[in-house]
């Protein structure tokens, strides 16, 4: 979890305009000059996006680097003046949108947009980018997404229509007594995906179609994407490790896009032919790869917490997802799960007491308490939703200016065989004083012009490796094998601690 990050609830609520479910007009596909059907009028995409979009960054972050912003913003208002945007058959209502292009503090390699003008890439894509070029077409593509108006369109189609049944609150938000975890865990989750990743097949051949056209008319060399996609298609292959992001699974086959891309780029001529690899190393050297440790850190049965000083156990076997605002942990089988974050109060009691009166919830015991020293107020009981009953143990903790949550939740049935484990986890909650704890580093990107020829792999030993990452995945990093003769004088993207 980051630092500076306070909200209220961690699972995001994707809003609809409440029009969602019936309002079906027509509307004009600006990448193919079509007419299509459309769940949206245009100043309702741009709602959605605006007031999705700080959903988006607490549920992922921004990556805190200026420069990099402002250079991702640069490329991506230069691609979308070279598109459909700018024809003078667009409405005046679309022309005159502005659009946003934001850095997403996450190593999972990932592009993607909301309706209305807001794209984001994250900082494992720029990672694993080379050159400009390939920054222009990711880029062209998301354009393309909201030019095309495909939420829209998919929004339409009547699948969709369970979207506005997704609840926000966390104990609104769970599902069932049985899989409580996969409940929660899967909201925050499910909007975001249902929105802007679940496109069809056609909605990305048509997207990389407007990305190649577009970045070629800003003047690149669309061709050199197809690296990128041969990349993606080795990370899908890899499985696991990092995550392998929706934008793999939903897009068509990255192997397929390898070729197409470059089948697509050969259509213009005069071909464009910029690919300034030189300034896109220059502007990523340095950014963060794999997890970042300052935001927290599993070792051992341990989480570790180095900017906000604390620590405390994890229930053997449990798995740990650190999101931006908020640390799940959830048993293996989903049926009990745990979740630390921020509470925005100004005492661990009036956090509790605001908690425990919450309609719905049946609060059978609350006290003041101390945890590893701190003032804290713990709340137990059960809570009915609307798929069934929870039972919950809540614990409110004032550490270092601050009042967290920790709280457990399983389903009323399973309740009573995992209280201990639950209760045992949240009151090892204690201050972090090991300095190898509170003085880990993310492992960073190293630009390096090599001295010698030889294969890619002579040049990671003795570099550390990231975390879910191995050397194999550092050569997919550069776009080469392991066994790839590399120049001498070539620009290597290598691992630096
Ligand atoms: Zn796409």
């Amino acid at each position: 979890m980051r630092a500076r990050h306070h909200i209220r609830y961690i699972l995001v609520l994707i809003l609809l305009p409440s029009g969602f479910l019936v309002g079906c007009g027509s509307t004009t596909n600006l990448v193919t000059g079509e007419t299509q059907r459309g769940a949206y009028t245009w100043q309702e995409e741009v709602q959605i996006g605006r007031e999705n979009d700080p959903a988006i960054i607490a549920q992922f972050g921004l990556y805190d680097d200026a420069g990099l912003s402002a250079y991702v913003d640069r490329i991506g208002q230069q691609v979308l003046q070279t598109s459909a945007y700018t024809d003078a058959n667009t409405p005046v209502e679309i022309r005159s949108t502005p659009f946003h292009f934001r850095v997403l503090d996450s190593p999972v390699v990932n592009a993607m947009a909301l309706p209305g003008g807001y794209i984001y890439v994250t900082r494992g894509l720029m990672a694993h980018l080379d050159n400009e070029a390939q920054l222009a077409v990711v880029l062209g593509h998301e354009i393309g997404h909201v030019l095309a108006r495909h939420a829209s369109r998919r929004a339409a189609s009547a699948q969709l229509g369970q979207l506005g049944l997704i609840g926000a609150a966390v104990l609104g938000g769970v599902v069932g007594g049985g899989n409580v975890a996969e409940g929660i865990l899967s909201y925050g989750g499910a909007g975001v995906q249902l929105l802007f990743l679940s496109y069809g097949r056609n909605d990305e051949r048509e997207a990389d179609r407007a990305g190649v056209a577009y970045a070629e008319f800003a003047g690149y060399d669309a061709a050199e994407a197809a690296d990128f996609f041969g990349s993606l298609a080795r990370l899908s292959q890899q499985g696991g490790g990092g995550g392998i992001p929706s934008f793999l699974s939903t897009h068509p086959d990255p192997g397929e896009r390898q070729q197409t891309i470059p089948e697509l780029a050969a259509q213009y001529n005069p071909p464009g032919t910029e690919v300034n690899s030189g300034e896109y190393l220059s502007q990523i050297d340095g950014i963060v790869i794999g997890n970042d440790p300052r935001q927290g850190f599993t070792e051992g049965d341990r989480f570790y917490h180095p900017e906000l000083r604390f620590q405390f156990s994890i229930p053997s076997g449990w798995q740990v997802n650190n999101g931006a605002a908020a640390v799940q942990i959830s048993e293996p089988n989903g049926r009990a799960v745990l979740e630390f974050s921020f509470a925005q109060a100004t005492s661990a009691q009036a956090a509790g007491q605001e908690f425990g009166g919450q309609q719905g919830l049946s609060v059978s015991s609350q006290r003041s308490t101390t945890v590893g020293g701190n003032r804290a107020y713990q709340l137990e009981g059960s809570a009915n939703t609307s798929d069934g009953q929870v039972g919950f143990l809540a614990y409110f903790i004032e550490y270092g200016g601050n009042v967290y949550r920790f709280m457990g939740l399983a389903g009323a049935n399973n309740f009573g065989s995992y209280s201990t484990t639950l209760r045992r986890s949240i009151e090892s909650f204690a201050r972090l004083t090991s300095s190898s704890h509170i003085n880990r580093q993310p492992i960073r990107l190293d630009v390096v012009r090599v001295s010698r020829s030889g294969p890619f792999s002579s040049f990671v030993s003795g570099r550390p490796t990231p975390e879910g990452m191995n050397t194999e995945g550092l050569a997919i990093l550069n776009q080469m094998n392991l066994n790839t003769t590399v120049p001498s004088g070539y620009s290597l993207k290598l691992p630096q601690q």
